[in-house]
């Protein structure tokens, strides 16, 4: 008797395992279907969970700037029908056999991208994010490594995911306040350490909003002194509970005197048209200007008088690769530095505000959606 009943689990099992590899992944989600950017309810199915895989129940999505670009067509025309997000974190229920990172329970979190070459120089040298031969973004690219499928991101249910591209997340962590990190933490925390900023350096974090305040947090965790440029004055009280040193809007001329010359390391998370020489001039001699905003029309006006700032250097950042991304995460849960977020509901038109609020500098400072409230049916 055992012995039969020994074989039905066996061959309950290998069936359970073949569903597991072969099948694809059901996943309900929010969708745009042209540059209007109106979401709607979407279902659509994931690959399956391949040997190397996770499946993650996402439980939090964060709105990033850059969703709002993407699904508006502003860099050139995205791939539709467009579900955003590439701020994710969640639960494991699933796992290929030969993940070894993760088990089923755990927290995960996915970033930017979801896969690269793994073979290039740059992958070596853990700098997926500029794979020789193109990383395979987290929603609406094409992905080589399945059938060219189009990616589909985390304002969604669940995403399936190489374990080499998932984040470990710490049990004891803030959930609700994680998934801003796989972005905004990110695309700060690696210029800041590319430029080696320290304690004493003069930083200014030009544009704050969800990447900004990060910015400002980091830095102010290095021990530098920090001054925030932003547009508005609604903002000022908010730089200084954050550690800020100074807070510029930009748009009075006062606040602006007296800055030339003076900053070791400026970031730039500016996402609208503006000048980057006034920040050129403000760099001291061996100063860094890291630009990571990506303006709208996806050009930067920036006059030739910036090149005759002698010593000064002005450079690109984007993201951060898999193990810089863990090693942001881990830093920023040990140290408690979270980004501040308020929670909507996942409802189209919950999101459709959310954007609009973006746009408006509403914010304080990061949409995060609760995918567990996304309509079961
Ligand atoms: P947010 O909208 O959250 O923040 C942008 C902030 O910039 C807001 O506070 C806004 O002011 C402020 N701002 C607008 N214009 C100016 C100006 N002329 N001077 C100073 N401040 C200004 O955006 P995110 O932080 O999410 O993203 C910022 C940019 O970074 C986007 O372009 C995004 O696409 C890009 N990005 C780049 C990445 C990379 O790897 N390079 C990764 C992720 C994002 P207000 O609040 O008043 O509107
Ligand atoms: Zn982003």
């Amino acid at each position: 008797m055992n012995k039969v009943f020994g074989l039905l689990m066996v061959c309950l099992l290998s069936f359970n395992m073949a569903w597991a590899q072969e099948e694809r992944i059901p996943a309900k989600g929010f969708a745009v279907d042209s540059k209007e950017g109106h979401f709607h309810p979407y279902d659509f199915t994931r690959h399956a969970v391949g040997d190397n895989d996770i499946l993650i129940e996402i439980l939090y999505a964060g709105i990033c700037h850059s969703d709002l670009s993407s699904v508006w067509s502003e860099h050139g025309k995205s791939n539709y029908p467009m579900v955003p997000g590439h701020e994710i974190v969640g639960r494991v229920i699933a796992t290929g056999k030969n993940v070894s990172k993760f088990k089923t329970g755990d927290y995960a979190g996915v970033g930017c991208m979801v896969n690269s070459c793994g073979e290039c120089a740059d992958c070596k040298a853990d700098m997926e994010q500029s794979c020789q031969k193109g990383p395979v973004f987290t929603y609406g690219f094409h992905d080589p490594y399945h059938d060219n499928e189009i990616t589909m991101g985390g304002y969604s249910n669940n995403i399936v995911v190489s374990e080499d591209f998932a984040i470990t997340v710490p049990a004891g962590a803030d959930i609700k306040r994680v998934a801003p990190l796989l972005c905004a933490g990110v695309t700060t925390w690696s210029p800041l350490h590319y430029s080696n900023v320290k304690k004493g350096d003069k930083v200014g974090v030009a544009g704050f909003g969800g990447l900004g305040h990060m910015a400002v947090q980091y830095a102010v965790r290095l021990g530098a002194e920090v001054t925030v440029f932003d547009i508005t004055e609604e903002k000022r009280d908010d730089a200084a509970r954050l550690g800020a040193a100074r807070y510029v809007n930009v748009n009075n001329p006062e606040d602006l005197k007296g800055l030339d010359n003076s900053f070791d390391f400026i970031i730039s998370t500016i996402p609208l048209p503006y000048e980057p020489f006034m920040y050129v001039k403000m760099l001291k001699k061996g100063g860094d200007l890291a630009i990571v905003g990506l303006p709208e029309n996806s050009t930067l006006d920036i006059t030739a008088m910036a090149f005759q700032a002698p010593n000064r250097r002005v450079y690109a950042s984007f993201i951060g690769g898999i193990k810089e991304t863990q090693e942001m995460l881990d830093f920023s849960i040990a140290n408690n530095i979270y980004p501040e977020v308020e929670i909507i509901k996942a409802d189209a038109a919950e999101i459709e505000n959310a954007y609009k609020s973006v746009l408006d500098g509403k914010v304080k400072f990061r949409y995060v959606i609760d995918m567990s409230t996304i309509d079961k049916k």
